[in-house]
């Protein structure tokens, strides 16, 4: 295949980027590329200096 390709593909989705919001080919790929970088560092396993407590202090299900 020999596709003119002045424009970038889009990262998500693969289709022609369009020049205002290359490399992405609308603004939703843009969202959710964004949306994939930002859990992405929210995703990192930060196993720095946090406590190491295993279960965040939630609230424990009372049992009768
Ligand atoms: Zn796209």
């Amino acid at each position: 295949m020999s596709a003119p390709a002045k424009l970038p593909s889009c990262p998500i989705c693969g289709k022609p980027a369009d020049p205002k919001l290359k490399p992405f080919c609308s603004e939703r790929c843009s969202d959710i590329d964004l949306g994939r970088w930002l859990s992405d560092r929210y995703v990192i396993p930060a196993s720095e200096d946090e406590d190491d407590g295993d279960l965040p202090p939630a609230r424990k299900p009372e049992s009768e």
